[in-house]
């Protein structure tokens, strides 16, 4: 029975990573302190199981990247104007240019909301100067070609050895979101759809740099070793406050679809441990309907360890950490997250700490450690996606989930952004 209880409790912890609708509260920023200085290692020789990204250059810098706050989300593209990108023929995606742009149900009735400024939505037709789009919201809706920039899918490519990091369209998916949707909560009332969102926004901030990487100590430094990616979105666009809104889960599928992205990551925090652990006990899913979303975990996984051993915690977790994957009986033993079952590109779920920990969540409130959990997705993004490394963390073979997870469609009230 005591065994019984603890199941059900532990169920409902689980559950509050994808259904929580505690309140809201943000943390204060910590005050920032800088990365000492070093020097870049020089690049070490492949090993069998693992290596490093070729890189041609041998400069070597002592300039680390700042941790910083993430940049202001990037400025909405001017407007009016036909903002078409070339090659762009009614798939892909549209950002909101400036000044919002009136969303239609139906041509012939007024727009139903001006979204705001610098939203993306997934693009998937046009008819004359019209696209129609799929919202956060999980809706269709038509757009005016003036009023958006639309920008067509990524080509196709092989990833792995030989592809070029400056050709990579990444989604960056922060989990959760909106008024009903906070993810976990830790005892102080850390919320983990605040975090999420200031985690991807230092990635797409990595992201859009070229950068130099010490891969044996996980530093990232100023550099052009790496280049910077081609295109990075994020499926939640703002920042603390006007990006804390609802996406729903095809949604956020969807777009990473229409953009054809080499590699989507969500990220979250998690609850429902079950022992404590001397190191962080960093859990990443993946798919195993793409071979190469295995791969993806384990290198990811990897990255987490070497980016949080430097930060002491009342570390907690599962009994089986590492790269794993659920499927569900319900969905006829296909994958169990949403996420994972609609996007069609190597896409894992990140789920670096434990936010309803408290000794955890104490870290998570550290700009340092948001920072070191973005530098490990991104050294994981560069890993996955020109070497053919297939990692070195512990994983285990997708098991069977009891339960239902919360379905994540967009409610029936979800709002889009208004223009203000
Ligand atoms: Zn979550």
């Amino acid at each position: 029975m005591l065994k019984y209880l603890w199941l059900v409790a532990f169920v409902l912890v689980a559950a509050a990573c994808s259904t929580d609708n505690a309140a809201d509260t943000t943390a204060a920023a910590p005050p920032v302190t800088p990365i000492p200085t070093t020097t870049v290692a020089p690049a070490t020789t492949a090993e069998s199981t693992t290596s490093t990204p070729t890189t041609t250059s041998t400069t070597t810098t002592t300039i680390p990247v700042p941790v910083g706050v993430p940049a202001e989300p990037s400025p909405p593209p001017a407007s009016p104007g036909p903002l078409i990108e070339d090659g762009f023929s009614g798939v892909g995606a549209v950002t909101v240019a400036v000044g919002g742009a009136a969303l239609y149900d139906d041509l012939e009735a007024d727009p139903f909301v001006v979204a705001r400024e610098g939203l993306v939505f997934a693009a998937h037709g046009m008819d004359g100067e019209w696209i129609e789009v799929f919202t956060s919201c999980d809706a269709p809706a038509w757009v005016h070609s003036s009023e958006v920039l639309a920008q067509p899918p990524a080509a196709a490519a092989d990833i792995g050895e030989g592809f070029s990091f400056a050709d990579a369209t990444i989604v960056i998916d922060p989990g959760h979101g909106g008024p009903w949707n906070t993810g976990a909560v830790s005892p102080s009332g850390l919320v983990e759809k605040t975090i999420n969102l200031d985690i991807a926004r230092r990635v797409v901030d990595l992201l859009g740099e070229p950068h130099n990487v010490d891969w044996e100590t996980g530093q990232l430094f100023v550099g052009s070793d790496i280049p910077a990616a081609n295109w990075a979105l994020t499926t939640r666009v703002g920042d603390e406050e006007t990006g804390d809104y609802e996406a729903g889960l095809i949604f956020r599928s969807d777009l990473a679809n229409a953009v054809n992205a080499h590699a989507m990551v969500a990220i979250h925090n998690n609850a429902g441990w079950e022992i404590s652990l001397d190191q962080a006990g960093s859990d990443v899913y993946y798919q195993s309907q793409i071979p190469d979303s295995r791969r993806f975990a384990r290198i990811m996984v990897e990255e987490m360890a070497l980016s949080f051993a430097a930060f002491e915690a009342d570390w907690v977790g599962a009994v089986q950490t590492g790269a794993k994957s659920r499927l569900s009986a319900r969905e006829g033993n296909a994958q169990y997250y949403g996420i994972l079952r609609r996007s069609e590109m190597p896409t894992v779920i990140a789920e670096g700490a434990y936010i309803a920990n408290q000794s955890e969540a104490d870290l998570l409130a550290t700009a340092e450690f948001r920072q070191a959990y973005a530098e490990a997705i991104y050294r994981a993004l560069v890993r996955f996606l020109t070497t053919d490394d297939t990692g070195l963390a512990p994983d285990s073979d997708p098991e069977i989930w009891a339960g239902t997870a919360g379905r994540g469609d967009a409610r029936p009230d979800c709002v889009i952004p208004a223009q203000p």
